[in-house]
């Protein structure tokens, strides 16, 4: 979206500029070289906006917020009911919330607050969690609590809940 805008920018400094054309040139030369002058220029406005990456700090405090979240207080493993060695599992995985929300536009705090959601997060024990990795079997989706598919549906969409699926069978 942000791109077109760009691109009318460079479009006026073109029609503004004069270039000097040797006799016997061609228009065409011409118009080869201000076309290359355009894709320049664009490339080097664009530059901050496709160099922004989301702040390591943001990160790393989502993912903590997460994880005590999900395994803190009375919390269990989803499978086996232990309350032993917990970990944070996440029923939409965050590759797959990473993919839906990459054209967001999202502050960094906001990008991570989504990717590190606690409403997605389910409470796994060590070896529960190993066996769902491995596939040996994975949590299936029966075991992904409701509230996680409506957090999932409101804010993902039904994209977010056919993935839940299909990361959990
Ligand atoms: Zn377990």
């Amino acid at each position: 979206m942000k791109r077109a805008g760009f691109a009318r920018k460079a479009t006026h400094k073109r029609l503004g500029r004069k270039t000097e054309l040797a006799p016997g040139d061609t228009a065409l030369k011409r118009s080869t070289a201000l076309r290359q002058g355009e894709r320049g220029l664009a490339r080097s406005e664009l530059k901050p906006r496709t160099k922004r990456i989301p702040g390591k700090q943001e990160r790393d405090e989502a993912s903590e917020r997460f994880w005590h979240a999900v395994t803190g207080g009375k919390a269990r493993c989803v499978m086996c009911g232990s309350r032993r060695r917990l970990h944070a599992h996440h029923a939409l995985q965050k590759q797959t919330i990473k993919r839906i929300i990459r054209s967001w536009e999202l502050s960094p705090h906001d990008y991570w607050r989504l990717v590190y959601a606690p409403e997605v997060g389910v409470a796994a024990c060590e070896d529960c969690h190993a066996s769902h990795t491995a596939k040996l079997p994975p949590i299936p989706a029966s075991k992904i609590p409701a509230s996680v598919f409506a957090f999932v549906e409101r804010t993902f969409g039904r994209e977010g809940v056919a993935a839940i699926g299909r990361e959990h069978r």
